[in-house]
């Protein structure tokens, strides 16, 4: 990969790698665009099968956190990290399981506040506090914001109910039959809203463990994960991997909307949007639908500090800023996704634009 025609193709600002012996810390860590704030984005920790992979994975990532918070409409960048190792021999050894994240996060401390980490994919918020013993800029901290998940599937409810207030006229899910691919942190959450408000669930996992606890609390029904594609529902919500809106999948499908957790949903955006949209399904913009996390995260960083009533209503209005997507879509003939992309660069834009302005000394 030529990685500087790549960040300049797309524009990121800097790619940093960190590397501890005595710990075998292995970090890599994205900042692409910080125009409205610091760069915000979790920690994953993946056994990438080569340094390239890990590098790709940790830009596409992070220019995700961008377009995310600048459409949530939060005063953050985007970022990410990625760290290679296996996390079962990281977590094995308590001594240096502590030492290794706070060899990270000394290495956070280093970038100076332009970056702010957070749990992702196999972190936790134990793993956090360590990190947060050398560095302030972590968020996600237990007696803080906490775990996202359940803001992140409160994000996605509203996303689904304005989906179907523009489908069907009226948000209410009772009675609609929503087929949920994924019932872990973000999945198990979205059932229970859904199943509160009525709707029927069809759910599938890998996961046996995962899928009793939403058959026994919600009724739901289960398929096995290659099924759900096919299951006659309303509404697909992807809530475990990314790229299941694609060439095997899409012609399987009978639903009409697509609203789920999961980031990526589409494989390849240009042909995949297209294929939607020729079979009549609603694609919800998968960064606009799962930016509840990010939203309650960053009101931990108010110098007030957290204040969940306020990160609620923040989240609350993704379901207007969907229905705004959604028409602007319809009337100007783009995709979802270009729509939504659009409007997270005009921000960008925008911003950028203003603070050219000389303040003499005010807030930044
Ligand atoms: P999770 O690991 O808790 O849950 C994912 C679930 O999917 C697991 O129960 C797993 O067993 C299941 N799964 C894996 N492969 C599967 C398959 N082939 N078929 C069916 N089920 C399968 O993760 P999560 O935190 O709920 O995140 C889910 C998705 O949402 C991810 O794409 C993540 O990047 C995205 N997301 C999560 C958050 C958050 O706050 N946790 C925020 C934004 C985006």
């Amino acid at each position: 990969m030529d990685k500087f025609g790549y960040m300049e193709q797309y524009g990121y600002e800097q790619l940093s790698m960190f590397h501890d012996k005595h710990t075998g810390l292995k970090a890599i860590t994205c900042i692409h665009n910080t125009v409205l704030g610091p760069a915000l984005g979790g920690t994953r920790v993946w056994n990438y099968t080569n340094e390239e992979d890990a590098i790709e994975d940790v830009l596409r990532l992070a220019r995700g956190m961008t377009y995310k918070s600048a459409l949530a409409g939060l005063e953050l960048g985007g970022g990410k990290s990625v760290i290679i190792g296996d996390v079962s021999v990281i977590r094995k050894d308590p001594v240096r399981r502590e030492a290794f994240w706070r060899a990270f996060g000394r290495y956070i401390a280093g970038l100076n506040g332009r970056y702010i980490t957070a749990e992702d994919v196999n972190t936790s918020t134990q793993d956090m506090v360590y990190v947060n013993l050398e560095t302030d800029n972590v968020v996600g901290l237990p007696g803080r914001s906490g775990d996202p998940s359940p803001y992140t599937a409160r994000g996605a409810f509203k996303s689904l109910k304005a989906c179907c207030k523009f489908i069907y006229g009226d948000d209410s899910v009772k009675g609609k039959t929503v087929a949920v691919q994924g019932t872990g942190n973000t999945g198990y959450y979205l059932c229970k809203y859904l199943h509160e408000e009525g709707a029927n669930l069809v759910v599938c996992d890998i996961s046996q463990e995962r899928i009793d606890r939403v058959v026994n609390e919600f009724g739901a029904k289960v398929v096995a994960p290659d099924d759900i594609y096919a299951v006659d529902c309303d509404i697909y919500a992807p809530c475990a991997l990314g790229a299941t809106a694609n060439s095997d999948t899409i012609p399987q499908m009978k639903c009409k909307i697509i609203c789920g957790t999961a980031n990526n949903v589409l494989k390849d955006p240009a042909v995949h949007a297209k294929m939607l949209e020729d079979k009549g399904i609603t694609y919800a913009p998968d960064y606009l639908v799962n930016a509840g996390g990010v939203i309650n995260v960053f009101y931990e960083l108010q110098p007030g500090g957290y204040d969940e009533a306020a990160a609620l209503r923040d989240i609350d209005r993704i379901y207007y800023r969907m229905l705004d997507v959604l028409n602007i879509a319809k009337e100007t003939g783009k995709y979802t996704y270009e729509t939504a992309d659009k409007m997270a660069e005009d921000r960008i834009e925008a911003m950028k634009n203003i603070k050219s302005i000389m303040t003499c000394g005010g807030r930044k």
